[in-house]
């Protein structure tokens, strides 16, 4: 539907690597061969279900293909390019630096090189900011936790403003947030916005009560979080008194299998409490869908109003860790496009 296409947009929660489009995975699986793989084994598509643990096996099949600095480059510039395409125009871009041996990329190439792709689309004039979170994956544990920490502060610091949070993901069964602590701590007092994947699955109470406690910015899914889901009031309290906005991705719960359907996905809670809720991808690649597909779908399963589903989209702008003055500029940008698109 041309409305949600035209609507202006701001993506918050997209993992680099599960945003690589069909056509993009194309170029790399050619370029691979030897590997043997297949698009069934990079995406999930329509109508298809994957238990948690399957979505993650299909990261490392991801990682397989993306391994390089000049494979970084083409994923995070193309990535950025189809955000753009489809009415994107402030995006927060998260990815977990990664070292390969055999390619001699570094987490420290890593991460210029996700910034190179931005600094490259800007050049090319892409109609779109873009921003970059540090991603901490949860299975490597407290020490890396904590390496990637100091990296993403010296980016916050010498990147000109496009590092500008932390992101704690990975696969919630394994670990404990306890052990992270530390690192989420230091992340914050040197000034990191804090984006924390939380209680993505039933069995993280403990750890989400204590999580809350730093508090973070925004909150990853949050899906176990609300009584009716098995989590509680207490952290329901906590996340509205302190207005944490939550970052809802509904393909990719309902194709994971932590949300059994479209209209029994939390969005209704949060959003019917009038709570700051944004919509977002996750992973376009792996989860086959779009922003603007993403909008559509929560419309239609929860009833929204053209109207609604606008100012869906123009909250979220207080969502985005942007300083202030680009914030502004968002707000005047919606303001104009309004009367083309409502
Ligand atoms: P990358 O960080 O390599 O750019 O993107 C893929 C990584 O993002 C995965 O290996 C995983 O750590 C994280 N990720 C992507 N989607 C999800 C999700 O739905 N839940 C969690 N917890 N982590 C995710």
């Amino acid at each position: 539907d041309l409305f949600y296409r035209r609507l202006p947009k701001v993506e918050l929660h997209a993992h680099l690597n599960g945003s690589v489009s069909f056509e993009t995975m194309e170029k790399l699986i050619k370029q691979k061969l030897h590997l043997n793989i297949e698009h069934s084994m990079t995406a999930i598509r329509s109508g298809q279900r994957r238990t948690l643990d399957e979505c993650f096996q299909v990261f490392k099949v991801i990682h397989q293909l993306v391994d390089s600095e000049e494979d970084i480059l083409m994923v995070a510039k193309d990535v950025i390019q189809e955000f753009a395409a489809d009415g994107v125009k402030y995006l927060e871009l998260r990815s977990t630096p990664r070292e390969v041996t055999e390619t001699g990329l570094t987490k420290r190439r890593y991460v210029e090189t996700v910034l190179e792709a931005i600094r490259q689309s800007k050049e090319e004039e892409v109609d779109i900011d873009v921003r970059f979170l540090v991603a901490v994956d949860r299975r490597h544990g407290p020490e890396v936790a904590m390496e990637t920490v100091k990296l993403a502060e010296e980016f916050m610091l010498s990147s000109d403003g496009m590092v500008v949070g932390l992101d704690l993901s990975g696969d919630p069964t394994v670990g404990h947030g306890k052990d992270l602590l530390c690192a989420l701590q230091k992340a914050k007092n040197c000034g990191l916005k804090l984006a924390l994947h939380l209680s993505e699955v039933p069995s993280q109470k403990d750890e989400s009560e204590l999580l809350l406690n730093l508090p973070p910015d925004r909150i990853g899914h949050g899906t176990f979080l609300h009584p009716e889901a098995g989590g509680s009031d207490s952290l329901v309290d906590k996340v509205c008194k302190q207005n944490t906005p939550i970052e809802l991705c509904l393909t990719s719960n309902v194709k994971g299998q932590t949300v059994s359907s479209y209209n029994k996905h939390h969005f209704q809670y949060w959003y019917n409490r009038g709570h700051p809720c944004v919509l977002c991808t996750d992973d376009k690649g792996v989860f086959c869908t779009d922003l603007s597909q993403e909008y559509q779908l929560a419309a239609s399963a929860f009833g929204l109003s053209q109207e609604s589903v606008w100012g869906l989209s123009q909250q979220a702008i207080n969502f985005t860790f942007a300083p202030e003055p680009i914030k502004q500029r968002l707000e005047k940008k919606w303001a104009e496009l309004r009367p083309q698109v409502l």
